[in-house]
């Protein structure tokens, strides 16, 4: 990995660089912000980062396929034709010509929305974060899938959100185990306050919500009152031109939609959106402006432009393509060469495997070793609030090359193997 990661960015975090204790401010700091801890993930990009280090840690998008000398003439020309109101502040809400466009493309998911509804952010991650503000107190309880993805966590446990994982299998979130779940929580006095869920390639685990799932999730929501978060960043990089109807499309007043532009365009412009039910909205614009005043107004426009002077869905074509090729890498690789005892999921879309080694292998615990030996991923821990996933990790497959990804493989599987003889 050479930039920066879509997840939280690398960083000193204060243990790495053992300034903890000397914080002359530790008093000061509000108590919420003792759930913010830098994500196993982001400590680990300093070492994953180094040349001679395969990583399949990060979920960086692979951009090398976007078309950078068209988009810099249109760049040039959007400063030129559109600069002052390009450079100028603009609402809360988000340019209304984008607001169309992106009511456009979630109507590829089967949703129809009214562009008043959709609030763009600066990517799903300002959704996410928004969302979490405007409805979890202290206390509350969210549920997501075991594993779920990190930067969710963070907002959850930023706002002391507690967690309740909800187990999936090959074919997503399991609706029995949500029901169960669900009823536990109100046994228990809970308020659980919504179900975050990543239907389409999920992040981490790499498998998708079965069509004949979803609307028994939204029925077990609704039943339970409680409200969907729905997820989707990855839900237009199915490998076989397959595209999934989205939760929202079938039940607009109690599903929340978080999109965004960073893996079907590009992650740097940080451009993703909301789609609330209607009664949400006026609180969610309310949310974004304290938070940022107005997502970035040329940000917005370049996204437009391209949206309409481009074949962005050609683009997305080339991308899945891309992808494709490195998860059939990945996959043959993980066949080829990890030893008996391991196994795996195997994504039809998006960027990662979802692997479980056998018993015994610590997952945290071999990470230095892997690092080592020139290897890294992503270790299991980091994907659950609660500790679990310590037999599991996550391998991105999106960014490094092929060649890249099977000699990362092969050197995983050497470690593994000579971690089962310990
Ligand atoms: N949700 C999921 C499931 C993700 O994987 C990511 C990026 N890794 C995000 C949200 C945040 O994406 P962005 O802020 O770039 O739109």
């Amino acid at each position: 990995m050479t930039a920066s990661p879509p997840e939280p960015r690398p960083g000193p975090t204060p243990a790495a660089t053992g300034h903890q204790n000397l914080d002359p401010h530790l008093d000061r700091y509000a108590a919420r912000t003792k759930g913010m801890t830098a994500s196993e993930i982001r400590a680990l990009f300093a070492v994953a980062s180094r040349p001679e280090v395969v990583s399949l840690a990060g979920g960086m998008p692979n951009l090398a396929a976007l078309p950078l000398e068209s988009l810099s003439t249109q760049m040039a020309e959007l400063i030129s034709e559109d600069g002052l109101s390009a450079l100028q502040y603009g609402s809360a809400h988000g340019v209304p010509a984008l607001r169309e466009q992106i009511c456009e493309v979630m109507a590829l998911e089967g949703i129809s929305a009214h562009p008043d509804d959709v609030v763009v952010t600066v990517g799903s991650q300002m959704g996410l974060d928004m969302v979490t503000r405007l409805f979890c107190d202290p206390g509350d309880t969210v549920i997501a899938e075991g594993p779920s993805y990190v930067g969710a966590l963070g907002s959850f446990a930023a706002y002391q959100a507690d967690v309740v994982h909800v187990a999936m299998d090959d074919d997503g979130l399991v609706p029995a185990a949500l029901a169960e779940a669900l009823s536990q929580a109100e046994k228990n006095g809970k308020r659980v306050k919504f179900l975050y869920t990543i239907p389409n390639f999920h992040n981490p685990a790499g498998v998708t919500l079965a069509i004949e799932r979803r609307g028994e999730i939204l029925e077990i929501c609704r039943r339970h009152d409680v409200l969907v978060v729905e997820d989707n960043p990855y839900g237009l990089l199915g490998f076989d031109n397959q595209t999934y109807p989205a939760l929202r499309s079938t039940d607009p007043d109690n599903v929340v939609y978080l999109g965004s532009f960073s893996k079907t365009f590009a992650s740097g412009l940080r451009v993703g959106w909301v789609l609330a039910p209607h009664a949400v909205r006026e609180k969610l614009v309310l949310a974004a402006e304290s938070a940022t005043l107005c997502p970035p107004t040329l940000n917005q426009l370049v996204v437009s432009r391209y949206l309409s002077t481009h074949d962005w869905k050609g683009q997305v074509k080339t991308f899945c393509e891309n992808y494709r090729e490195r998860r059939d890498a990945m996959l043959s690789a993980l066949e080829q060469h990890m030893p008996e005892g391991c196994t795996w999921t195997r994504p039809d879309g998006g960027f990662y495997v979802w692997m479980t080694v056998p018993e015994g292998v610590d997952t945290k615990a071999m990470l230095p070793r892997a690092v080592t030996a020139r290897v890294a991923y992503a270790s299991g821990t980091g994907f659950y609030a609660d500790g679990l996933g310590s037999r599991q990790m996550r391998l991105s497959y999106c960014y490094p090359t092929p060649e890249r990804i099977r000699e990362g493989v092969r050197r995983l599987a050497a470690v593994l193997e000579s971690e089962m003889d310990l």
